[in-house]
């Protein structure tokens, strides 16, 4: 089966507020077999059932304010539905938190996140090697172009400054505050981060991708480390050793990818999308 293009119903998405810096995990967990998620959650996109809640006065009255909905949905055999662009955020895939308190700016997951529904049934059974696979892939090529550090992050406030990396809804205060369980134990994490780092080798050369350079949309080279630390000049690193912190170990770090090496990853037209 190919990639399949996704038609979202209009009130699914909203232009993307901030620029793409995570990358949360759901499972979908529809009330059918694992071979029928993928289709069911396509139909839930597509349907005009998908209302959350409707706008409550003004000129849109009565008409859908939002939906379940996710930038992407990855299959149990690996393959993708793309249902938005990158530039579109999810009306809700995990939300707001809870401190809606004076002084707080609070900001909901799909504002900076892409959002993932990985097939699973509610049965939850264990995620295929396809699905960690293909999710390995395009989750890196997530991180490079949008610089994500390949590190799972806990939003106990999700307040800003919003942090990058990766997380999950239930490691999302929203997960929290509505107790989501998804992606849950059967999301080997660390295993799945390994194989992002790995892949993202594969896509951009080099022996070392734990230090990140990537180019920002105006074309100003920045670095993050993995742990998310910014390197304000990354030419006075190039070929220097440098260290990160994550999960309790420390890596060293040289050969960060030559220029022309990611400038060829960017290049690549998103034929992947079709
Ligand atoms: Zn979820």
């Amino acid at each position: 089966m190919p990639d399949t293009k996704v038609n979202p119903q209009r009130w699914l998405w909203v232009m993307r507020p901030k620029r793409i810096q995570m990358i949360c995990t759901h499972a979908t967990r529809g009330a059918t077999t694992p071979s029928k998620q993928f289709g069911a959650t396509v139909n839930w996109m597509e349907s005009p059932n998908n209302v959350g809640a409707r706008h409550p006065t003004g000129p849109l009255q009565g008409q859908p304010a939002w939906g379940s909905s996710c930038s992407a949905i990855l299959d149990r055999n690996g393959d993708v539905g793309w249902v938005l662009l990158d530039n579109q955020s999810p009306t809700y895939g995990a939300g707001f938190g809870t401190l809606f308190l004076p002084g707080n700016d609070p900001y909901w997951v799909g504002e900076y996140a892409s959002e993932w529904e990985w097939c699973q049934s509610a049965n939850r059974e264990d995620f295929t090697t396809a699905q960690y696979d293909r999710g390995a892939l395009e989750y890196a090529k997530l991180c490079l172009k949008y610089d994500i550090p390949v590190v799972h992050l806990t939003l106990n406030h999700q307040v800003e400054p919003a942090p990058r990396g990766l997380t999950r809804h239930d490691k999302t205060e929203n997960g929290h505050k509505l107790g989501k369980s998804d992606p849950g134990t059967k999301f080997h994490e660390e295993d799945f981060e390994d194989l992002i780092r790995q892949k993202k080798v594969e896509l951009v050369g080099g022996t070392d991708v734990a230090v990140t350079r990537v180019y920002q949309m105006d074309g100003k080279p920045e670095v993050y480390t993995e742990a998310g630390l910014h390197i304000p000049d990354p030419d006075a690193y190039n070929g220097l050793k440098a260290t990160t912190e994550a999960r309790g170990d420390t890596w060293e770090h040289t050969n960060l990818p030559p220029n022309d090496q990611l400038w060829r990853l960017f290049a690549l037209p998103p034929s992947y999308r079709a």
